[in-house]
């Protein structure tokens, strides 16, 4: 038998809408000499209705009437802590826990979290539990179970949420799909036509730059040839890197002369020419 607390007077409400409990009539005058377990409560609208565990109704009472009501201490049907059962599966989705603002990929790039609202001035008291954020672009559209767009905003943009640890994506990146390198177009694509001609035979221009530029090996590349090369736009001179990161660095200006004979003596050139001239012509 389920243990019970003595009865008190209050409106079901305010007992803590407990689905199980012992009830003990309504009467002002004070609580019935015998109790009736409540196995549960349906509410509909304004009323209430308890329920005997047959599914019988014991009685049906306005949500505003003072009931004698003891919980029942050894059950573990929803305590008087917790939100109504109708309410129940749309709270469990919120997340205890201070909002957080930050953009996205700031928040880790979560799938399923609280959005508490984008206003800089603090996180909304009106919270969504997101389960499916989409990306358009830069557009990002957050998603309830349902579909229903809670917001739309951009990648860049900050917002509030609560964030599960289990929900946050290190990675963008679509599983599976393979990393498409997009086909260069306009003045890309006339850069490297400018510049492929200077490559030696099996490399492609890839990243085409201002003085340099990095020449990705093709399937026609002889045998054990550096994966990238780095290529001097103006003397054509090339050397090896191990990563485009490597050929990008070797690319720069200071790193080139020590490579490219030619940018070497050119810089040497500049180095004394400037050594005859004043501060401010230097300037240029
Ligand atoms: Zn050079």
């Amino acid at each position: 038998m389920s243990t019970t607390t003595t009865p008190s007077h209050a409106t079901w409400m305010a007992h803590g809408q407990p689905a199980a409990f012992t009830y003990f009539g309504r009467k002002g005058s004070g609580p019935a000499a015998e109790g009736t377990e409540v196995a549960s409560v349906s509410r509909e609208r304004n009323t209430l209705t308890l329920l005997a565990a047959d599914g019988s109704t014991i009685e049906q009472i306005g949500v505003t009437a003072k009931v004698w009501l003891a919980a029942s201490t050894d059950q573990d049907s929803p305590a008087a802590d917790q939100p109504p059962a109708a309410d129940q599966d749309e709270v469990k989705t919120y997340l205890a826990g201070q909002p957080v603002r930050a953009t996205w990929k700031g928040h880790g790039n979560p799938q399923a979290f609280t959005y508490c609202g984008a206003a800089t001035a603090g996180p909304s008291q009106d919270r969504a539990a997101v389960v499916k954020v989409t990306k358009a672009g830069s557009v990002l559209a957050l998603l309830l179970e349902d579909e229903t767009q809670v917001a739309s905003l951009g990648a860049a943009g900050k917002f509030w949420a609560i964030v599960p640890e289990g929900s946050k994506t290190t990675t963008t990146k679509a599983k599976g799909t393979p990393r498409q390198v997009a086909k260069p177009t306009g003045a890309r694509a006339e850069r490297i036509a400018e510049l492929q001609p200077k490559a030696p035979a099996g490399y492609a221009v890839l990243w085409p730059h201002a003085s340099h530029s990095l020449l990705k090996a093709t399937d026609q590349a002889p045998e054990g040839s550096s994966p990238w090369l780095v290529l001097c736009n103006e003397h054509g001179t090339t050397t090896k890197a191990g990563s485009a990161r490597e050929g990008e660095t070797l690319g720069a200006k200071a790193k080139r002369q020590t490579w490219c004979k030619k940018c070497q003596t050119a810089a040497a050139k500049a180095e004394a020419a400037k050594a005859g001239q004043t501060p401010a012509d230097e300037a240029k």
